[in-house]
């Protein structure tokens, strides 16, 4: 393993999404020199906004901008205050001793305070043919924005799995390219916001199939076809299907942790309420992986920018 960063840092920040670099260009601007892992294998540096389409909500854009361009901007802001970034994941960190350390996959590093970002990514349900080696990644997808456009889903039936905002979100892109689309949903009533429950019900490619789940895959090489099963009826349907997305919500990206902090029950860091403290002095967390809440870019912007200010009164503390 390479160790380019012999000196202990003030501060590491582990993740790059809107908390991630929020928190850097805090730190980075009250001096504290922030190395910040982006990730690499783990997820586009940037987190999941790099999959979005338009960011409607964010303030300050009132025209709306993409996903990935506001990331870009994120980053930069917080070089050019210095952070220094690594395109590379971190396989574990040591928090029994202090300073803490941090192995990514190329670069060992070691810091007085570490913040985590590393967010959440998108669950998959564990349905008949939807596994590896049978349909995933053949048809079967997690994220619309990053495959729909892909040829094997043009002109055809797309199925989606989920009643939220991210559901509806993908079920609207894909009407780009599918013949048309099924919105499959467990309830009888979407969970997304207004304005995108509308938009979806009122799209004329999108059906929503209520009460219902996906009960198996199959296909030959690729998807063929998805079975419907109804949960009032019990009846099931097999239909002819080009593809099938995963919008069911997020598990956060903690596993690297590898028991060093408590966790919730469901995977999240636990903070003390109001604040981005662990249970571990020096550490800090902010964004998603810390949130199952608000899960918005502007509240993990929000706590990246707290878990700063709160790591740096951590550091005066010290006396650094
Ligand atoms: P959500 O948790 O909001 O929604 C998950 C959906 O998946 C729910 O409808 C849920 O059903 C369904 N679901 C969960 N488990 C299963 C299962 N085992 N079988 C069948 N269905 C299941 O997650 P999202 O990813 O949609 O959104 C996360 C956050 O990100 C939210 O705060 C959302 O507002 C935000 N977001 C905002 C966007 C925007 O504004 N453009 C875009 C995307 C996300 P049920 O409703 O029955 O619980």
């Amino acid at each position: 393993m390479q160790d380019t960063q012999r000196h202990t840092r003030k501060i590491v920040i582990i993740g790059s999404g809107p908390a991630g670099y929020t928190a850097a260009i805090y730190a980075a601007r009250a001096r504290l020199e922030p190395l910040l892992y982006e990730g690499f294998y783990s997820g586009p540096a940037g987190g999941q906004l790099m999959t979005t389409t338009d960011v409607e909500n964010y303030p300050g854009f009132p025209e709306g901008i993409t996903g990935p361009e506001i990331m870009e901007l994120f980053k930069k802001q917080a070089e050019r205050f210095g952070t220094v970034c690594l395109t590379e994941d971190v396989q574990n960190v040591d928090f029994s001793k202090r300073p803490f350390t941090i192995q990514g996959s190329s670069t060992a590093s070691s810091a007085h305070a570490v913040i985590i970002c590393t967010g959440a990514a998108a669950k998959r349900l564990d349905i008949p043919g939807t596994r590896d080696g049978e349909f995933w990644q053949k048809g079967v997808s997690a994220c619309a924005v990053c495959d729909g456009a892909i040829p094997l889903f043009r002109n055809k039936d797309l199925y989606v799995i989920g009643g939220g905002d991210a559901a509806c979100e993908e079920a609207l892109f894909l009407t780009h390219y599918a013949s048309k689309v099924y919105l499959v949903h467990r309830r009888d009533e979407l969970r997304a916001s207004k304005i995108m429950a509308e938009r979806t019900l009122k799209h004329p490619k999108i059906e929503v199939l209520w009460d219902s789940v996906v009960d198996s895959v199959s296909g030959d090489s690729v998807v063929k076809a998805v079975t419907i099963l109804h949960l009032k009826s019990a009846a099931k349907q097999t239909r002819p299907a080009g593809g099938l997305f995963f919008a069911v919500g997020h598990v956060p990206n903690t596993a690297f942790l590898q028991g060093q902090l408590p966790l919730t029950e469901t995977g999240y860091i636990q903070v003390k309420p109001g604040t981005t403290t662990t249970s571990l002095e020096g550490v800090f967390a902010a964004g998603d992986v810390q949130d199952h809440v608000y899960r918005q870019a502007i509240t993990a912007a929000g706590t990246g920018c707290m878990a700063a200010l709160e790591a740096e009164r951590y550091l005066s503390s010290l006396g650094d």
